[in-house]
């Protein structure tokens, strides 16, 4: 039998974290080591580790603790899939040069649902023809960040192909303030938080006489676990870390 891979989770009680749980449970190629908590010591984090000897942490926590199990990763030659959103640009840049540096396995993805990833896709593919584009997230009323990672992502792939365009007419005026949802390069962003909703998104095309949507619907949570088991099996070859489960694909 092949090397079991190791694996700890960041958020293990949170909802993503108990499908995590599920999903190792049912792979006998994976074990689950234990729930990573850092609200703690210093002492006790490193005992934590110490005990769990993780090959790969996968993190589902919130925006204002992913950056630190960033780190924490890095010193500890510990492999991240990080599926917790709200890093910013910055921190991504950062943390991708000190991964390559180490040459050390990562992957962050905003979303692991392949249906996302193909929705991100062909949204690409069609802004190279329609340039006309406005993003509606839908998500659960808990989310802490907006927009969500994935309209940021899927936004970053829509700017790379599509002709610079500032939409909506030169003189529209906003009679209540984010109206017109958030500018992204001269697009809207709009995101939605409602009790009842997981995660969706549509992304809207116009032009002349003609409507275009493209929308993924993650109906439970369970839609994001074949992604994250890809990511745990793909890091442990890596070198360097990846944003977006779609680098992958083919
Ligand atoms: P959640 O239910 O609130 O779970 C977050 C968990 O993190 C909680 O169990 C919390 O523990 C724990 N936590 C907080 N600080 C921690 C720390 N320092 N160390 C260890 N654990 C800590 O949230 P969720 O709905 O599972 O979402 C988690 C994240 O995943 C969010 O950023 C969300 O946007 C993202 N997400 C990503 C995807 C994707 O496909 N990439 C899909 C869905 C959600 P307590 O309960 O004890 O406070």
């Amino acid at each position: 039998m092949t090397k079991q891979i190791r694996v700890a989770v960041a958020g293990a009680n949170g909802r993503m974290g108990q499908e995590v749980v599920k999903m190792l449970a049912q792979d006998t190629a994976l074990v689950f080591t234990g729930n990573l908590d850092t609200r703690v010591s210093e002492e006790e984090i490193n005992q934590q580790l110490d005990e769990m000897k993780p090959d790969v942490l996968v993190d589902f926590t919130t925006p204002h603790t992913v950056y630190r199990h960033m780190e924490l990763c890095l010193a500890r030659g510990v492999r991240p899939v990080v599926g917790t959103t709200g890093l910013t640009t910055e921190q991504l840049q950062e943390m991708s040069e000190r991964y390559k540096e180490a040459g050390l396995g990562a992957i962050i993805a905003p979303n692991f649902a392949i249906g996302a990833i193909l929705c991100m896709k062909f949204s690409a593919m069609a802004a190279k023809y329609m340039p006309h584009v406005e993003i509606i997230e839908l998500h659960h009323d808990r989310k802490l960040d907006a927009p969500s990672g994935t309209a940021l992502k899927t936004a970053e792939m829509i700017a790379a192909v599509r002709e610079e365009l500032k939409q909506g007419h030169p003189e529209e005026v906003e009679t209540i303030s984010g109206a017109r949802g958030a500018d992204y390069e001269g697009f809207r962003i709009h995101s939605v938080r409602l009790p009842g909703m997981v995660a969706h998104q549509e992304v809207l095309f116009g032009a002349t006489g003609q409507t275009l949507s493209i929308r993924h619907d993650s109906i439970n949570r369970e839609s994001f676990m074949p992604g994250v088991n890809m990511a745990i099996k793909a890091v442990m070859n890596m070198n360097g870390l990846i944003y977006g489960l779609e680098h992958l694909f083919d």
